[in-house]
């Protein structure tokens, strides 16, 4: 069954607990439902865990589907086939059960597979494309399902083919290897530990990295150098622990947020001349002056 809402306040579907009214949003609870919403043509965007995006805070008037609530996947053998809407920390337990190793990063980040794989998620020198089989996936210029191979999807630093938008994941095939549990254990520990030390919580709404690394260097290392940590603006603040977060500490909008973001690619730019471009995406609203700043940055 497929839920539909008109003028969805949207904020509490992201992890950065930021925005506006949208003007229609579908929840899709499985592939077929999906693909119905997909052939209907009405809808602009597909996400999953709003883990990666911004939303503005104005009105939005597009049409959203949102997969969370697909999210069915089986471990055969070394084999894993998940649904587009299943998020990692689930999957990579189970997988560390069957002592499958190559999903020990997902413990730490609430991305669904489709979000996951179009962005090419890695941390922890692991990304989803170490163990990438095939996906299935809709496409909207033909309307059929066809299966993208890891030769097909072009993967990259945080780029995929899926990211210009003509085919949309349903499901996907892993082939990860034989590990030892504890080992597997051992590492996922690790993992969480380095988040604790380095990176935001989600008790503080947030959406992960905000720039992309420039070729050899590390976004967060030239903000830190740019003197970028716990500046503010309005409810929006750069994290004490690594100035390439932002928190949503006081009921920032998202006006706050571009417009920090806004002072961190500046500054950078000023110091280094280096254009440090947007790992997250923005969904953008009415208001102008929002979509200009997103404009420059990109
Ligand atoms: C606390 C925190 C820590 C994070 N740490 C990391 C990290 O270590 N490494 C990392 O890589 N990322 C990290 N992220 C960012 C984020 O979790 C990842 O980018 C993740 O891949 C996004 O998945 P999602 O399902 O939330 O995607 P969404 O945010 O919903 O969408 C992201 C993009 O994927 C597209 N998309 C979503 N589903 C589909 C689909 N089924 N088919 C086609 N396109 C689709 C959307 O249109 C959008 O362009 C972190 C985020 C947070 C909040």
């Amino acid at each position: 069954m497929t839920e539909i809402f008109e003028n969805y306040e949207i904020k509490n579907e992201s992890t950065f607990k930021i925005g506006g009214k949208v003007k229609k949003i579908a929840f899709p609870s499985s592939i077929d439902d999906l693909v119905n919403l997909l052939n209907s043509n009405e809808y602009d965007i597909v996400l999953g865990g709003c883990s990666n995006v911004l939303f503005s805070s104005g009105y939005i008037n597009k049409n959203i589907i949102i997969t969370k609530n697909i999210n069915e996947f089986k471990i055969e053998d070394d084999r894993i086939y998940v649904s587009c809407g299943t998020k990692g920390p689930l999957v990579s337990k189970s997988v560390m059960d069957k002592t499958l190793s190559g999903f020990e990063f997902l413990i730490g980040f609430p991305g669904t597979f489709g979000g996951m794989i179009t962005m090419n998620a890695s941390a922890h020198n692991q990304s989803i494309s170490d163990c990438f089989v095939c996906a299935d996936v809709f496409d909207k210029y033909t309307k059929k399902i066809l299966k993208l191979k890891k030769n097909d999807m072009n993967f990259s630093y945080r780029n995929s083919v899926l990211k210009d938008k003509r085919y949309i994941v349903i499901s996907a095939e892993f082939k990860l290897n034989r590990g030892n549990k504890e080992q597997i254990n051992e590492i996922m520990k690790r993992n969480i530990e380095f988040r604790k030390k380095h990176q935001p919580s989600l008790s503080f709404g947030n959406a992960g990295s905000i720039f992309k690394n420039p070729t050899n260097d590390s976004a967060g290392r030239l903000l830190d150098l740019c003197e970028m940590k716990g500046v503010c603006e309005g409810g929006a603040k750069v994290f004490d622990k690594h100035a390439n977060f932002i928190l949503n500490f006081n009921n920032a909008t998202s006006t706050d947020v571009l417009t920090l973001m806004y002072k961190m690619y500046s500054k950078v730019r000023e110091k280094y001349t280096i254009e440090l471009k947007p790992e997250i995406i923005f969904i953008e609203g009415d208001n102008i002056q929002e979509n200009k700043l997103w404009e420059i940055m990109n």
